[in-house]
Formats: C-alpha cells, structure tokens, sequence
C-alpha cells in the first residue's frame, strides 16, 4: 500500500511535468513557427503592394513617355532604347512621378537585357545577362524579393542605410501585349519593418496568451483532479489498512506488516549474528463483557479508544499496535529483545490498570492480560503467534491483569 501510494504521488507529479514540457514546447513551437508564418505572410503582403506599385509606375512611366523610349527599328520591330539627350528629360519626369513611392532606383531594360536607361547613369548601355530575375521579366513575368541594403543612393542621390528594399523586375508591353523590355524597381520599404514586427508581435503575443490560458485551465484542472485522487486514495488506504473504532491498524495490516518484520528479520538475523529481535504483545482487555453489560455497549467502545491510546503510549515511534479482534490487541515490538518487551508489557498493563475510567458519571477500573513472545530463529509468524496467544491464555489462567510468556527460556535476558 505505501508502495501505491509512492507510485501515485510519482505518476501524479510525472503528470504535470509531462503538461509543463508540453506547454513550453507548445509555446516554442507556436512562437517559432507562427512567427515565421506570420512574418512570411506580412513580408509578402509589402512585396506584393511594392510589386503593383513598380507596375503602375512602369505602365504610367511608358505611356508618358513612349515617343523617348519605344523606337521602330527599320524592320517595323518595336524596340526600347533611349538617346543621351534625352537621359536628363527622362530624370525630371520619373522624379515627378515617383515621388509618392519612395522609390530610389529605376532601370530600363531592352529585350536583350541591355540598360537603356537607369537613375545611375554610369550603368546605361552595360548589360545585365546574368540575371535570372531579369531574364523572367523579360519572358513576360514580374518577380519581386525583399532585401535588406547596408546603404543605397536615393534618386536625390542622398546615402541612406540599412533599408530595406523591394526590388522589383516588370516586363514592359507594347499595344500588342509583346515585351519590348523590363523595368527594375527599388522601393525603400524600411518604413514597414516596424509595422511588420509590431504585427508579428501582437499577433504572438495574442497567441502566446491563449496557449498560456488554455495551459493553465488545463493545469489547474488536472492539479484539482490528482489532488482530490490523491485524497481519495489515501482515504481509500486508511479503510482499507485501519480499524474504525480505535484507528490502529486492522488486523489484516497488523500482521502483514509483522510478516514484512519477520523476513527482515530473517535477512538482518544472518548479518549480525542473532542480536537482533522481534517481539509480539498480544493484549487482552480482562471481563470486557461484563464492562459491556455494566455500563453499556458504547463505555465499551469508549474503554477500547481508551486502552488504544494507553497502549500507544507506552510504544516507540517504530512499534505497530493493531486490534486484532474484538477487544484484543496485538504489538509489533522490531529490535525489542523478550525482557524489554517484558518491561514495556508491565508498563502498559500497570498504566491501564491505573486509570480511572468514567462513563456518564459511573468510575470504573480496566486490567488488561498480556502474552509476551519473540521470534526464534526461522520461525513463522503463526508460530511466533501462537506462543503469545499461549502466553495471553497463561496470564487469564493465573488470574488476569498480569503478562505472562512461555518463551521460558528467553524469558531471563
Ligand atoms: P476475558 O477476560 O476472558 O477476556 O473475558 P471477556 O469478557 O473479555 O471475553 P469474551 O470473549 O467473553 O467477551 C468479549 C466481548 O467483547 C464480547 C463482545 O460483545 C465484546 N466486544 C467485541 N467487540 C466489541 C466492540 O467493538 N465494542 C464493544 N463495546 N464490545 C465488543
Ligand atoms: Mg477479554
Ligand atoms: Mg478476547
């Protein structure tokens, strides 16, 4: 039963540490992985907005300024490509129209990935073959990506750092839907980093809260439930190990833990060459029924809650008393040699036989007859048990209120 008992109080706290680990990895997890999710979300939510402005502006851009960009090559093919003097024109008026959009850098492509105009005029007329992005475009698709710049040249030619930018690739079409080139875009986007990390934040710490409240109903309610299985258990345990009249152990607890003593014993016995004991009492309350006719039924049970409490009185810490049958009783005595338990049996029957006992104003005396026996050698405990009942039996025959053992031999240490 301790053994259960152990076993609960390990698997109930086993319990809540599996639902701490859970609740920790569930919020690490939820923080990692909705963090990323949400910021994924949010960072494309800025491209895409930036991607639609570099096509606006791309689409705006060309159709005000179609007569200084799109040129027919002599074979009717319409193709981008822009004279020197005209770069300065084209400056003004992309800066007019960019304006609003917090763009810092416009290029111009040619279908065969030539630069045909650019804010950094030093790149007009290099070629941009390598680039993947570029040569999307140039098939017709806009691909756009977030990246973060130590430093980029705005279109005032002004340094600004740490930004992060879109950088966009749109296809330019004629009337005819053909590509004829592509824009480069580059949006600051810098301005949204803060939004983008309060929304990931409020959005976490919404998250976190619910899985921190949801744990902790979740805890609570198994805290209360073990708590209250717990008490069952142990309430289950008393019944089941102890008599509820006296709240000594029952018979059935008594001698399984005298059983638990005796092969202890029988181990420790072989190491330390016989100087250890067991002792039983077996304990009688002397003409109990009479008690009972004189003076009722319940100064009965009261006498018996009374001679428990004398009994255990006498006893150390690590001695057992159970009620072993009506108003018997018997001692588990560990390490108690046959004289001391002889003592101790003196003690108890001369403290009992002192007391006053009243019930509803009536005073009466109580003697208790007293068995001694201790384990010898391999003996069982029904053996051991039977001589103190033997000894009981010789203290009523030599007139009660006496201890008595018939372990003659023992009986001198
Ligand atoms: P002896 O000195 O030979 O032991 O005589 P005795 O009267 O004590 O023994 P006996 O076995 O004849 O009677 C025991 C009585 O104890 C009988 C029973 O009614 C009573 N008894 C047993 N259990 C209880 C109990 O829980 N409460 C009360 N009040 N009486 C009990
Ligand atoms: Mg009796
Ligand atoms: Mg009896």
């Amino acid at each position: 039963m301790a053994l259960d008992r152990q076993f609960d109080h390990q698997s109930s706290s086993r319990l809540i540490s599996v639902l701490h680990r859970t609740a920790l990895t569930a919020v690490c997890v939820v923080i990692i992985v909705a963090g990323l999710g949400i910021y994924a979300t949010f960072s494309k939510f800025v491209v895409r907005a930036a991607e639609t402005d570099a096509e606006r502006v791309s689409q705006a851009f060309m159709a005000l300024e179609q007569q200084h960009i799109v040129h027919p090559r002599h074979d009717g093919v319409e193709q981008l490509s822009v004279s020197s003097a005209e770069v300065d024109h084209l400056d003004t008026s992309l800066a007019l129209l960019v304006r609003p959009f917090n763009i810092v850098k416009v290029k111009i492509f040619a279908a065969d990935g030539l630069i045909v105009y650019s804010t950094e005029h030093a790149l007009i007329g290099q070629r941009d073959g390598d680039n993947a992005d570029l040569q999307r475009a140039l098939r017709g698709y806009s691909v756009s990506a977030l990246q973060n710049k130590d430093a980029v040249f705005d279109l005032n030619s002004e340094q600004r750092f740490d930004v992060d930018v879109v950088e966009s690739y749109v296809p330019v079409r004629n009337a005819r839907h053909e590509v004829l080139g592509a824009f480069e875009v580059y949006q600051d986007v810098t301005q949204y980093r803060a939004e983008v990390f309060k929304g990931v934040v409020t959005s976490l710490t919404v998250l976190v809260l619910i899985l921190v409240a949801v744990f902790s109903s979740a805890y609570l309610v198994l805290r209360v439930a073990l708590n209250r299985l717990s008490e069952s258990q142990q309430e289950l345990h008393r019944l089941a190990t102890r008599d509820g009249l006296t709240g000594m152990l029952n018979r059935r607890e008594v001698m399984r833990r005298a059983q638990e003593e005796i092969a202890r014993y029988r181990r420790e016995r072989l190491q330390d060459h016989g100087h250890s004991f067991v002792s039983l009492l077996m304990i009688d309350v002397d003409h109990f029924k009479r008690i009972n006719d004189l003076h009722g039924h319940q100064a009965g049970d009261s006498v018996l809650i009374k001679v428990a409490q004398l009994i255990r009185n006498q006893l150390r810490e690590y001695n057992e008393v159970g009620r072993y049958g009506g108003e018997e009783f018997l001692v588990l005595m560990p390490g108690t040699g046959p004289g001391q338990a002889l003592k101790v049996a003196e003690r108890i029957r001369q403290q009992v036989a002192d007391y006053r006992f009243e019930h509803q104003r009536e005073r009466f005396i109580v003697t208790l007859s007293l068995g001694v026996a201790t384990v010898i050698g391999d003996e069982e405990l029904e053996q051991v048990v039977r001589r103190a009942d033997q000894s009981l039996y010789a203290a009523k025959e030599r007139g009660r209120n006496r201890v008595e053992t018939v372990d003659t031999e023992l009986s001198g240490d």
